[in-house]
């Protein structure tokens, strides 16, 4: 059991949630369930809430003030920044568009919605600050609201983040302004406080299989009631929320990004697909665009024949601010979740949600399980309840596993098309080709320079 990867834990610990309520609500212990076990769930959902502003805050700025060349690189940089948003904004506008038309939250009967809504109503003061600010607001609100008149007002609730990215931002943006050796100190702080951050999600994570099983038992309890054919509701709706954010992800990799790559460069898709199959392999495997950036950057230099000087600018870069998958992700979960839950969302809810997922995305780092604990943030901006997070977590770790391809894939398209634009990309190349290439030169240097 101790050495059992941690998505294997969190899936028994989901069985033997569900198996839990289940069992709870044929036997009438229901409230035993309520009492003490749902409340371990709660914890995990708030260890994740606990931690989102602070992620947000270190990494945003780490991020940001490690971009000192961005003067000297500014048009390759202007146009990487360019078109990771549009892919962005694309990704989520597609996730919309898909979880709108299929409803998946609606496949729970409508009773159960807002029996639901009522029972996780716990924010409602939120729901009420949110109503009165969208009331007689002019169309500009949303933008005021995003400059805090005071800082430590925005940190203390998790429905400013929008709030603490732009200070982030400012701040970020200010430490690359200021002479080196003033900033220093500053920076190492950022450096190592993202580190820690980055531990605090590990450790939090940890606590997941356990948070998972008390979700789930408690949700079944919740939903159920008295009636376990209700519990056959939920799964169907998951089942279709799943379906949805797959839909959208296998939409970016088939179709959006083979259009681009044959639009943009004159690289067959089938030797794009070759080239960096790998990478999206060994994404897959590990749910972490940081894992697998040295593996994307060997790829694309040797077998798509970007040059080295694009791929090593671009691609970190990408690991970190362009996730596609992930904001697919987030889109098609805040809608779900919303449904669920019984709440209209209105057309600025639907904006909000892309501007959101657009700076979650950005802010998500590049690990495991990052997406799932920025959808605090756009559940909040919506004003919906994040303990719906208790309703997707159990179905994470595989849709992690699937968006993190997606955000591979991304990093590696816009890779090669800035390449092609700046005439860096070797082209007419087959990758097998390519990577004869890069052997034989392997090869000319290991004779003039042999392994003692
Ligand atoms: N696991 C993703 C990545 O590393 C981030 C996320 O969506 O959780 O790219």
């Amino acid at each position: 059991m101790k050495n059992l990867a941690l998505h294997w834990k969190i899936l028994i610990g989901m069985v033997i949630g569900i198996i839990l309520g289940l069992v709870a609500i044929m036997g009438g212990f229901g409230a035993f369930v309520t009492d003490w076990i749902k409340p371990f769930g709660t914890i995990f959902i708030n260890l994740l809430k606990l931690i989102a502003v602070p992620l947000v805050l270190v990494s945003l700025i780490d991020g940001i003030s490690n971009l000192t060349d961005l003067a000297k690189l500014s048009r390759i940089g202007g146009k990487t920044i360019g078109f990771y948003l549009v892919s962005t904004v694309l990704a989520i506008s597609v996730g919309l568009l898909l979880v709108n038309l299929v409803e998946p939250g609606n496949f729970l009967p409508e009773d159960k919605r807002e029996e639901l809504r009522l029972k996780y109503a716990s924010e409602a003061t939120m729901k009420m600050q949110s109503a009165s600010s969208v009331e007689g607001s002019g169309p500009l609100q949303i933008l005021v609201d995003v400059v805090p008149d005071n800082i430590f007002g925005a940190f203390t609730s998790n429905i400013n983040m929008l709030q603490v990215i732009f200070f982030a931002f400012l701040f970020g943006v200010a430490m690359v302004m200021t002479p080196q050796e003033k900033v220093l100190p500053v920076k190492k702080f950022f450096d190592g406080a993202n580190a820690v951050i980055l531990r605090i999600v590990d450790l939090a994570m940890r606590f997941a299989p356990i948070g998972v099983l008390a979700l789930l038992a408690g949700l079944i309890v919740d939903i159920a009631g008295d009636d376990p054919a209700s519990a056959l509701d939920l799964f169907k709706a998951l089942g279709v929320y799943a379906l949805t954010v797959l839909a959208g992800l296998a939409f970016m990799v088939v179709v959006f990004y083979p259009a681009v790559i044959t639009t943009f460069t004159s690289i067959k898709y089938r030797n794009f697909f070759k080239g960096i199959f790998p990478a999206q392999m060994l994404a897959f495997s590990t749910s972490s665009s940081a894992a697998t950036l040295p593996v994307t950057m060997d790829r694309v230099e040797k077998n798509l024949g970007v040059s080295e000087e694009v791929s090593s600018f671009v691609l970190p870069l990408g690991a970190t601010i362009n996730m596609d998958g992930t904001s697919i992700h987030q889109a098609v979960s805040a809608v779900f979740i919303a449904q669920a839950f019984g709440h209209d969302l209105t057309m600025l809810d639907q904006l909000t949600i892309v501007l959101t997922a657009t700076l979650a995305s950005i802010g998500a780092a590049a690990v495991p399980s990052a997406g799932l604990i920025m959808l605090v943030i756009v559940l909040g901006a919506i004003g919906v309840e994040p303990e719906g997070l208790a309703l997707i977590i159990a179905l994470d770790r595989p849709l992690d596993m699937c968006r993190t391809i997606v955000n591979v894939t991304g990093d590696a398209t816009v890779a090669t098309i800035v390449a092609s634009t700046e005439g860096e990309l070797r082209t007419g190349l087959d990758p097998d080709q390519l990577l004869h290439e890069e052997v034989l030169k392997e090869e000319a240097r290991d004779e003039r320079y042999p392994i003692e």
